[in-house]
């Protein structure tokens, strides 16, 4: 028997179980997942934007792993931090630890003004539309979504999915899983400019086509791209031997530009965006919000009036021949009292572990964990927090699998380690009260039952006591 604990339940946790239950290598395995979270799935529940059904519909094969007899899920246990499971405790009750904790702060934008009110990392507004227990109260409803324009800096699939939602309208948002609070806070919303700006040019934004050309299919939104910014771009006037996304994405921009095809009805105007123009009222092609691409504009300085943000002061930068841009020694102000720093995600430490600060992942070799240079034994890494936060869901597979190639080869001097018969017992010695699948269960159904008495399919619930509440009511 091969018992293997997997740290972290999102995609690249659930993958690496997965990838474990495969294998033919060693007949007898059995994996714990452990999530600090009472719920499954990590950012497929808590990162993916809810109008995203699709991708949403991949907790379905999750689960199917997750419910594996091989496999049980252990949620409400961290492990790391002031109240949880120290890594080397952990080594104690299983062969091996696989560490899939993702990366889950928001790179620093480092720019003074940062932290004004009204200046959010995109994380944390995802958070909130995602119902993050972490979040707690309601930090977008009051201030933020009262200003009449946004600034959303970077141009990643991250700032398309929040411009997306603060753009889209709540009603469609009464489908999804959205909690109560973020749609009604999202319906009384005034946001009506969204400015989506990237410091260097469209053939270098970082967006994938299928989200890019989403913006243009918002009913009651517009998406606006002025063409001389996507002329300033080398790559634009010549896009052959572009990777095939750059080209593609530049044909949409194209698009938009020039007038053509979203439904709806991008246009450009060619106007410089000044934060304010739109402001009290749709425009002439009856869009009630617009969506605005800017590139070319580096973030120097967030703005403040009255104790809070009131814009974005760029650096107007231009190609340096490289890839890079260089300052051209102009400005430009864009006036928002909302501002969402998309500029990405960064792993962080977990006491115990190995870390790099620089990278912001564990040091490892083909996933297994770097001591002072040295494999660690029974320690391993997979997804985000071993090569840092790229690539879609599915590029976590193969990552899966090639640590967990690595833990089998290692698996024969493995179990002559000791293991614990009962790591859950253990565990609850230790003062921990572990959330199984059936409590998971019963927060699904509570949330079920919470999204019929609102005339909804299952609604979220947001909040530590509400979920472990739903986790332990053996009524429900
Ligand atoms: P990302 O793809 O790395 O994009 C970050 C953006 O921030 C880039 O445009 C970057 O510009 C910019 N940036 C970084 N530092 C900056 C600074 N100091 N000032 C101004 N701009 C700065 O990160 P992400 O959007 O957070 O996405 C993370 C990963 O999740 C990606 O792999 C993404 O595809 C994935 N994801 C996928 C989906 C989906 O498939 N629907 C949805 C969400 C996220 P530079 O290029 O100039 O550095």
């Amino acid at each position: 028997m091969l018992s293997v604990a997997v740290v972290g339940s999102g995609p690249s946790g659930v993958y690496s179980a997965q990838a474990l239950l495969q294998q033919s290598l060693v007949p007898d395995v059995r994996v714990h997942v452990l999530d600090r979270l009472p719920t499954p799935y990590g950012l497929v529940r808590y990162g993916v934007a809810p109008d995203h059904e699709k991708i949403k519909s991949l907790q379905n094969s999750l689960r199917a792993v997750l419910e594996d007899e091989r496999v049980t899920f252990v949620g409400n246990v961290g492990v790391g931090g002031p109240d949880g499971v120290s890594p080397a405790r952990l080594t104690e009750l299983y062969h091996a630890v696989v560490y899939c904790v993702g990366a889950s702060a928001d790179r620093a934008l480092a720019v003074p003004g940062e932290s004004l009110p009204g200046s959010y990392s995109a994380t944390r507004f995802v958070s909130w539309y995602s119902a993050h227990p972490d979040i707690g109260a309601d930090p977008f409803a009051r201030d933020a979504l009262e200003s009449r324009s946004a600034v959303v800096i970077g141009v990643g699939n991250v700032a398309v999915d929040v411009a997306r939602i603060l753009a889209r309208g709540a009603d469609e948002l009464r489908t999804t899983d959205v909690p109560r609070a973020a749609l009604s806070a999202l319906a009384a919303s005034r946001v009506r400019d969204v400015h989506i700006v990237g410091r260097r040019g469209p053939s270098q934004a970082r967006f994938t086509t299928k989200e890019l050309r989403e913006l243009g299919a918002l009913p009651g939104a517009r998406v606006v791209v002025d063409p001389a910014e996507l002329a300033l771009d080398p790559a634009y006037a010549a896009p052959d031997g572009l990777p095939a996304v750059v080209r593609r994405n530049l044909e949409v921009l194209r698009g938009w530009s020039a007038g053509g095809a979203a439904s709806g009805g991008a246009a450009s105007d060619g106007a410089a965006s000044d934060g304010a123009s739109s402001d009290g009222a749709s425009d002439a092609a009856g869009a009630a919000r617009r969506i605005r691409l800017r590139f070319f504009l580096r973030p120097v300085e967030l703005l403040e009036r009255g104790g809070r943000v009131a814009g974005v002061r760029f650096a107007r930068t231009a190609p340096d021949g490289t890839g890079g841009v260089r300052d051209t020694g102009r400005y430009e102000d864009i006036e928002a009292r909302l501002v969402l720093r998309a500029v990405g995600y960064r792993g962080v430490e977990l006491p115990g572990l190995p870390f790099d600060p620089v990278r912001g992942t564990v040091p490892h070799t083909a996933g297994r964990v770097l001591r002072d240079g040295v494999p660690s034994p029974g320690e391993y890494v997979a997804g985000w927090i071993k090569r840092g936060p790229t690539g879609v869901i599915g590029s976590n597979r193969s990552c899966a699998k090639e640590t967990v190639a690595s833990l089998l080869e290692d698996a024969a001097g493995l179990t002559l380690r000791p293991a614990a018969a009962d790591p859950l017992a253990v565990l609850r010695e230790w003062g921990l009260r572990p959330v199984e699948w059936d409590g998971w269960l019963s927060i699904e159904r509570a949330e079920a039952e919470l999204g019929r008495s609102l005339g909804r399919g299952p609604v979220k619930i947001p909040d530590w006591p509400g979920l472990l509440a739903a986790a332990r009511d053996e009524n429900r």
